[in-house]
């Protein structure tokens, strides 16, 4: 079960602090006033009151101090204090194409991939996804995603709120959406271990994760014709969800690790 909207954390000795994506205008204000749903989120679910301190991010990479003010029925009032320095942004830009299946499994990539520190999802519609989303329904659907990712940003301290694309067949992906190193996710023939591949860091790495019934070998084959190099993650066949999260764990610790 995925709760978007949880972005309370404990800042040590018990210093409880909210984060929270603002505008860049909201950010520079001395005070803030909050109302609809970032009034919702703060007051009606963190339960925020005067006093409160909340960590205000601006999407640029950015990050703020504020103290709750005030609380009306309606609106919460912030006074902004100093900036403080976050490095929680990943040194490699990681885009994942995720086939989209049934029930919550690919806002489970968002959420847990998001915290892992991906930086673009791609929805795909492949050959074995068993999903049709009617094009009416897209709109609304991608609102939904985004709102999941941004909750997961802000429970994550990201200072940059991941990409969420509109949902689209794997050959348009291919041309549009692929950046830098291209893996393909595989679970057979013959594939490199994705602990292999050589990634530069400061570069782009996109992966591209199968549905539960996986790829089709045309698929695979089209993949390989846009630059993916096949890669496994081991032995075990692992549900499409957790794949996409070990394939960033293991993009990221090889490329990533400042502390
Ligand atoms: N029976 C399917 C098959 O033959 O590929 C299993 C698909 S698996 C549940 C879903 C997707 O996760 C796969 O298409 C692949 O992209 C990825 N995946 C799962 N385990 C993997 C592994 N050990 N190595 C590489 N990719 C894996």
């Amino acid at each position: 079960m995925v709760h978007p909207a949880s972005s309370g954390w404990s800042l040590g000795a018990g210093v409880r602090t909210t984060r929270l994506f603002v505008t860049i205008a909201e950010l520079e204000a001395d005070r803030l006033d909050l109302r609809g749903s970032n009034y919702r989120h703060l007051v009606k679910v963190l339960r925020v009151e005067v006093g409160s301190k909340a960590l205000l991010l601006d999407n640029t990479g950015r990050a703020r101090e504020a103290t709750v003010v005030a609380v009306s029925s309606n609106e919460v009032t912030l006074e902004n204090n100093g900036y403080v320095e976050l490095d929680t942004e990943p040194k490699v830009d990681v885009t994942i194409l995720q086939s989209i299946g049934r029930g919550d499994r690919f806002d489970e990539v968002l959420q847990h991939c998001t915290e892992a520190g991906a930086t673009r999802f791609v929805p795909l519609v492949s050959r074995r996804s068993m999903v049709d989303i009617p094009p009416e329904r897209v709109p609304d659907r991608v609102e939904r995603w985004r709102k999941i990712v941004r909750g997961a940003a802000e429970q994550s301290m990201r200072t940059r709120l991941p990409e969420v694309t509109g949902p689209m067949p794997l050959d348009i992906a291919l041309q549009q959406e692929v950046r830098g190193e291209f893996l393909i996710l595989h679970t057979v023939g013959s594939r490199k271990a994705i602990g292999d591949v050589e990634v530069t860091n400061g570069g782009s790495v996109t992966l591209a994760v199968g549905p539960e019934g996986g790829w089709s070998g045309d698929e695979v084959e089209l993949a390989i014709e846009a630059g993916a190099t096949p890669v496994t993650l081991g032995p075990r066949v692992l549900r499409t969800e957790t794949a996409a999260l070990v394939a960033v764990t293991q993009i990221l610790f090889q490329l990533d690790r400042r502390r």
